[in-house]
């Protein structure tokens, strides 16, 4: 098998990339070398929630980086005890595990939700209800529990134990559940499927079911959490609350961290020895993520959030209603908008790329802003105005 080397193949081509590199940051910008700069609404996948080269999280970063990096989970790391103090706090989890993903978040969780049954003597429920155009990350246990065929296609046989529904049917939820089964795992907004918000009485529904058959209710905010939405997690909306939840994405800020949070019933079956990660919730990692909270929780920040939000609405909705031949419809949450395009979207995302504004692709034809959360009116115009040029064009 060995042949000529390809040529510049040295990073694995597992990704399709815009054929550009920044080469700095300020708030929502991002800067060429060349002098460029873009509007970052795509907050590299709604990571950097605070914008790019925010004071306070170089300073935290910087501050610990001049003192400890890492020195595993052998030993108390009193940043991770802060953070998981604050965590629980501010949520409906007794307690949190951290690790360095979205999709290791989700993977913690789905290992929790089965522990917890085979701890409570019933080892055979392991399969856990996952939903029609959910992405959950890429290791083999979370494209089993996502939705996309493409993700699993080639990779052998598939994670047993994920049972798919339509997103929203609760009669196929209820069709679904067998002695066998766990839990069941929703996003409250399906981000990559498309900014497809939950219905707030189908989650209501699915904590009922959840409660009458015993079965634990994950929700994956690795997309939705740390104020994407407005409040610091999604699902806070519509006052369900979930056993058991992932995190990650915006919780580092940009550097990763990721975290399962849950109940203390929910997280019974976890005991020492029985999950682990190297990295997870390290000294520089459990910095940042202090620092990003520290933000976020500020009084007022979330607040901000929810106005600059309807802001979006407002104005992607009006572009939308004046071009009603590129653009079908606008939907989302606080800082989580999708337009649903009548053009390609990756032609949208393309033009949109032209007119210097970043944004990401998403499942249903669906373009996604996730602006940095600290954006204020000027930079949701500067965007809106972007957008509407790209409509001009596709009309012309
Ligand atoms: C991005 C994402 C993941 C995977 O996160 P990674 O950090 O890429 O592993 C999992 N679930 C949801 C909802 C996501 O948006």
């Amino acid at each position: 098998m060995r042949g000529r080397k390809p040529v510049n193949q040295s990073v694995m081509p597992s990704y399709g990339r815009t054929d550009i590199a920044f080469e700095r940051g300020e708030g929502p910008y991002l800067y060429t070398s060349d002098g460029r700069r873009f509007l970052d609404f795509g907050a590299g996948i709604a990571v950097t929630a605070l914008g790019h080269n925010h004071p306070h999280l170089v300073k935290a970063l910087t501050d610990q980086a001049g003192s400890l990096w890492h020195t595993s989970n052998l030993y108390h790391i009193p940043q991770q005890q802060r953070l998981a103090d604050r965590l629980v706090e501010t949520s409906f989890a007794d307690t949190v595990f951290f690790c360095n993903s979205g999709a290791e978040s989700v993977e913690a969780s789905i290992k929790l939700m089965r522990k917890y049954h085979s701890a409570n003597g019933n080892p055979e429920r392991y399969r856990m209800i996952s939903f029609e155009g959910s992405f959950h990350g890429r290791t083999l246990a979370t494209i089993a529990a996502g939705a996309n065929d493409a993700h699993r296609a080639g990779f052998g046989p598939a994670v047993d134990g994920f049972d798919h529904v339509a997103f929203g049917n609760m009669n196929e939820v209820r069709n679904a559940v067998t002695a066998e089964t766990a839990g069941i795992m929703i996003e409250p907004v399906q981000g990559e499927g498309g900014i497809r918000p939950a219905d707030e009485q189908f989650l209501k529904d699915l904590r009922a079911l959840c409660d009458e058959a015993g079965l634990l209710l994950m929700f994956d905010e690795v997309q939705t959490g740390v104020g994407r939405t407005g409040r610091l997690w999604a699902h806070q909306w519509s006052g369900v609350t979930p056993d058991v939840m992932s995190s990650a994405k915006a919780l580092g800020g940009g550097f990763p961290i990721g975290a399962c949070l849950a109940t203390a019933e929910a997280a019974k079956g976890i005991v020492p020895g029985t999950h682990g990660s190297t990295f997870g919730g390290n000294p520089l990692a459990a910095a940042c993520a202090n620092a990003v909270l520290d933000v976020i929780l500020e009084d007022g920040f979330l607040d901000h959030v929810v106005e600059m939000g309807k802001r979006v609405e407002t104005e992607l909705n009006d572009v939308a209603s004046r071009y009603p031949n590129v653009i079908e419809s606008v939907r989302g949450i606080g800082m989580m908008w999708g337009m649903k395009c009548v053009v390609p979207n990756g032609q949208m995302v393309a033009k949109a790329f032209d007119h210097g504004l970043l944004t990401v692709p998403a499942g249903d034809n669906v373009v996604r802003f996730l602006p940095p959360l600290i954006v204020d009116e000027t930079h949701i115009e500067e965007a809106v105005g972007a957008i509407e040029a790209c409509a001009k064009e596709f009309e012309s």
